[in-house]
């Protein structure tokens, strides 16, 4: 079993009240310097390891927040030190201003796919440090001095023991918070965006909003940040807040252990102390200054990360057997909680999916011409062809990710044409995929949870408090009844990528069914599966149909077919060749010729 973190709380806590009354006041100032570095870390974790989106903006937002403080403080600007409130008049001033850029950086890059948000950010990073150096009221490169103390709830904080308890207070608020979001709804959402934007899109996530959600919590702790480092240093100039200084986070979250939350505390103390030390102990083995630790640095980054690709905390966990993502949620049994509420189910019969006459052309290709099918309640459908027949084509305009060029599609009596698959995904229409979309180092429960993203509804800050507990009670109740309908409830909190191939395909029909679907999309779902796993497979098909779920399902494999569906559409070169029932489909001379003249494998 793995030890929980949670147990290592209370030490960590009493080691950090004890340190700054033992050790010198030099070590309480670069153990400053490393909270505040880590509090910024944090969101290059989150941002980067966590959602996969690289920033190298990160130092200019710690400098503008830092910037905006020391503008709003200091005796050579608008001087409001003195003012009663004036941290956090700072305070709401710098996290107003790098929330707002962030917004408008992320309005500008996050919808683009590719590099538009790593050189935005490097754009933005330049552009900011520029901007600091060049103001001649904020004293231009050399900065701004003399700023006052902090003085909040009648203390000062000076640069002694309390300022330490305020920087690392705000560290590890920080890490609880978004361990708390991590572990929600969105937080399956946020873990989703790196590697299953598409998967998560045809669950009802909104990808983009996710992805700002994330980058202003990033900023935000950049903000806070700042505002620590304006009342630390007392001093703000454009030298750490550069597009150099937006690397050196990168390199912290990388060294630490870019996935993990406490990779940030141990990246930002790795470089720091490394940095402090080399600067030290350098010159005097080599007799002679030099700006050697740069180079020294590198080699070491590179060597650490040659050693644990992972970063440092990874390994240190791995030895310790600790659990990366701290505490899972386990659902609780029974009656405890009430099961979500469902859509109003189909009628018997009820026509699910119309599809008619849709033609889909690539350049000169026709894909699908004049295509027609309808799947009712409680049945289940299979397209079946040869590779290239345009099956996977048809299955796209069905499930929103392609528009047909012609012809419409109805689902429950509704043209959904051109509508996203997060819209179908709420209106009661589920998929698997061809090549399985699952998020591997998530647990079989998390991921099926996915399924029913739109069913929950708690926000940012229900989840990071911890306020979303009956929320995601139900939410995980739901994916563990799924995950027991499917036959995987003993596999609850294994990850999904140890499970073989069969159960992956399965978990993925839980997902969907965690929906709450009318119609389950299934593509090419016996594909890669041995004999006794598409048995399998065809047996849970059955049951669920038998519960009353209408399945569409689009398949290469005639024999996996045969034995289960109720009708058969076949294809061959974007048509139609034949409907029917399998066995009477079987014989068809046409259906015979395409399968054993054509090009199956
Ligand atoms: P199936 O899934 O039955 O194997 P597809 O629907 O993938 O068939 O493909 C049908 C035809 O359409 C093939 O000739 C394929 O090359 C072509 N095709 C599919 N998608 C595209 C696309 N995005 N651009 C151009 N041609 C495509
Ligand atoms: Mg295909």
């Amino acid at each position: 079993m793995a030890r929980s973190f949670s147990r290592m709380w209370l030490p960590l806590i009493l080691l950090l009240l004890v340190i700054p009354l033992v050790v010198s006041t030099f070590y309480i100032s670069v153990l400053n310097n490393i909270g505040m570095f880590a509090l910024a870390t944090l969101g290059v974790v989150l941002l980067t390891g966590i959602a996969g989106m690289t920033s190298f903006g990160q130092a200019a937002f710690v400098g503008l927040s830092a910037y905006t403080t020391a503008a709003l403080i200091a005796p050579s600007t608008l001087n409001l030190g003195a003012m009663m409130g004036a941290p956090w008049l700072a305070l709401a001033a710098g996290l107003a201003l790098t929330l707002l850029f962030a917004l408008v950086l992320g309005l500008l890059t996050l919808r683009l796919q590719g590099h538009y948000l790593p050189l935005g950010t490097i754009a933005w990073g330049m552009a900011l440090y520029s901007l600091f150096g060049t103001i001649e009221s904020l004293g231009g490169h050399s900065g701004v001095p003399d700023l006052p103390p902090l003085r909040i709830f009648g203390l000062t904080f000076g640069d002694g023991p309390r300022m330490f308890y305020l920087i690392w207070g705000c560290v590890l608020l920080a890490i609880v918070l978004i361990r708390n979001l991590l572990e929600s709804r969105l937080g399956r959402a946020i873990r989703a965006l790196r590697g299953g934007q598409e998967m998560a899109a045809s669950m009802g996530v909104d990808v983009f909003r996710t992805k700002m959600i994330v980058f202003l919590i990033a900023a935000a702790l950049a903000g806070l940040s700042g505002w620590l480092y304006a009342y630390t240093q007392r001093f703000v100039s454009p030298g750490p807040f550069g597009v150099q200084a937006g690397i050196d986070y990168l390199f912290m979250a990388l060294l630490g252990g870019i996935g993990s939350l406490w990779g940030a505390v141990i990246g930002s103390a790795a470089v720091v102390l490394m940095r402090e030390w080399l600067q030290d102990w350098l010159p005097a083995l080599l007799g002679h200054g030099g700006n050697y630790e740069s180079i020294v640095f590198g080699l070491l980054i590179v060597l650490v990360m040659h050693r644990w690709p992972g970063g440092i905390w990874q390994g240190v966990a791995r030895r310790l057997k600790l659990r990366q993502h701290g505490h899972m949620r386990l659902p609780q049994t029974g009656a405890a909680v009430e099961p979500l509420p469902r859509r109003p189910r189909p009628k018997p019969r009820e026509r699910i999916l119309d599809v008619r006459d849709v033609t889909r052309r690539f350049g000169g290709l026709v894909a699908n011409r004049q295509m027609s099918l309808r799947v009712d309640a409680g049945e289940i459908v299979a397209v079946i062809g040869p590779n290239g027949a345009g099956k996977s084509t048809l299955f796209n305009l069905v499930s929103g990710v392609d528009v047909p060029d012609e012809g419409d599609v109805l689902f429950r009596g509704h043209r959904i044409n051109g509508r996203t698959p997060r819209e179908l995904a709420a209106r009661g229409l589920s998929r698997t995929f061809q090549h399985v979309k699952l998020l591997p180092e998530m647990t079989v429960l998390e991921n099926a949870a996915i399924g029913a993203h739109l069913r929950g509804h708690k926000g940012v800050f229900a989840s990071a408090l911890h306020l979303d507990g009956e929320d995601e009670a139900r939410l995980l109740a739901e994916a563990r009844r799924q995950l027991e309908r499917v036959g995987l409830g003993e596999h609850l909190e294994r990850t999904a990528g140890s499970l073989a191939l069969g159960q992956q395909r399965i978990l993925e029909i839980a997902r969907a069914l965690c929906a709450d679907p009318c119609l389950l999309l299934l593509d090419e779902p016996a594909a890669g599966l041995r004999h006794k796993e598409k048995q399998a497979l065809a047996e849970l098909l059955r049951k669920l149909r038998s519960e009353g779920v209408a399945v569409l399902l689009v398949e290469h494999d005639m024999d996996f077919v045969m034995g289960l569906v109720d009708r058969v559409i076949v294809m061959e070169f974007g048509q139609r060749i034949a409907e029917g029932r399998p066995e009477e489909v079987q014989r068809d001379p046409a259906v015979l010729k395409a399968y054993l003249g054509g090009v199956e494998e």
